[in-house]
């Protein structure tokens, strides 16, 4: 017994050593995978008027690693912000995004008004050079600002309150819109609510996927619901994958949703057809 006891904290420390080197070795090839051109932005369309409509687009990030393969943004992310490099990469996501959502605007029936929601990281909210960033990537896409939406955390907004709300504020200035992401799995009462610089509330996924289970999730999203209407924030569910959770949502007043019910994150061309087929229904 005394032995296997030892061989458990060789395999725990094995392992945890293990998973050091491999995040070592991601942040080290994190660091080269823009210039060798192994990220690539997916665009997960998003509908209005309770899935009618489709108005706008989230990027997200994709990774090719070349030996690895995929490797998600969840694993990634992270380990840019803790490196640092998460600056540079999320410029390339706004500026790559902004210039193709542009492109959408003029080349794809039905996709003038388009709109482009960028996940903004902590280090980013922090940066002061953020401001100077969007308003390069506008004027080079010829976006326009009104047709950008900055999404942040309701954790971002916590651990820096006065910064983040100043640099969202001079966005919002500008003419961006700002969304909080993960909605409600946060500190959110509505006092602080109220105060957040925010344009739109997105209904963090676990509370969509809950919805069919009961009385009380329905509740909580009908809370959520209202206090966005209240406080004339836009609100937007994701993480929408059964019709009966879409039917649940347009009863409770929710307009925008986003979800694997209308599309998966896509490619260009992917979202190009996407976009066209629903025109030409
Ligand atoms: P997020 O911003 O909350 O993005 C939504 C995530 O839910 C995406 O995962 C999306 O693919 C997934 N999703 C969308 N609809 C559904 C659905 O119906 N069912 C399920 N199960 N999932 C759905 P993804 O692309 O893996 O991204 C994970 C997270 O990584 C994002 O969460 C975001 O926090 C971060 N991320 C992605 N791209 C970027 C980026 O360019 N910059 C920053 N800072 N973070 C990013
Ligand atoms: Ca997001
Ligand atoms: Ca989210
Ligand atoms: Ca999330």
């Amino acid at each position: 017994a005394k032995s296997e006891g030892k061989n458990n904290v060789v395999t725990y420390t094995a392992g945890i050593d293990r998973r050091v080197r491999e995040q070592a070795e991601l942040t080290q090839d994190l660091r080269v995978a823009l210039d060798l051109g192994q990220f690539e932005v997916h665009y997960q369309p998003v509908f209005c008027s309770s899935g009618e409509r489709l108005c706008g687009v989230e990027a997200l990030l994709r990774w090719h690693h070349p030996e690895r393969g995929p490797v998600s943004p969840a694993v990634f992310i992270p380990l840019a912000e803790r490196s640092g490099s998460i600056k540079e990469i999320g410029e390339w996501v706004l500026r790559t995004a902004a210039h193709q959502v542009a492109a959408w605007q003029r080349e794809l029936p039905g996709c003038a008004d388009l709109e482009l929601a960028v996940n903004l990281s902590p280090a980013q909210l922090r940066d002061p050079a953020l401001l100077t960033t969007i308003a390069s990537a506008l004027h080079d896409s010829g976006l326009a600002a009104h047709d950008l939406i900055l999404e942040v955390t309701e954790s971002m907004l916590l651990s820096d309150l006065d910064l983040a709300r100043r640099q969202l504020n001079a966005a919002r200035t500008m003419g961006a819109q700002v969304a909080i992401d993960d909605f409600g799995t946060g500190y959110s009462s509505l006092s602080y609510l109220a105060k957040l610089p925010a344009d739109q509330v997105k209904i963090d996924q676990s509370f969509v996927r809950e919805l069919e289970s009961g009385a009380t999730s329905v509740a909580l999203v009908r809370t959520i619901v209202d206090m966005a209407r209240a406080l004339n924030l836009d609100v937007q569910a994701e993480g929408v994958e059964e019709v009966m959770q879409q039917d649940i949502l347009a009863e409770l007043g929710c307009p925008r949703s986003q979800g694997y019910l209308y599309s998966r994150p896509l490619p260009v061309a992917g979202f190009a057809s996407f976009a066209t087929e629903r025109a030409t229904l």
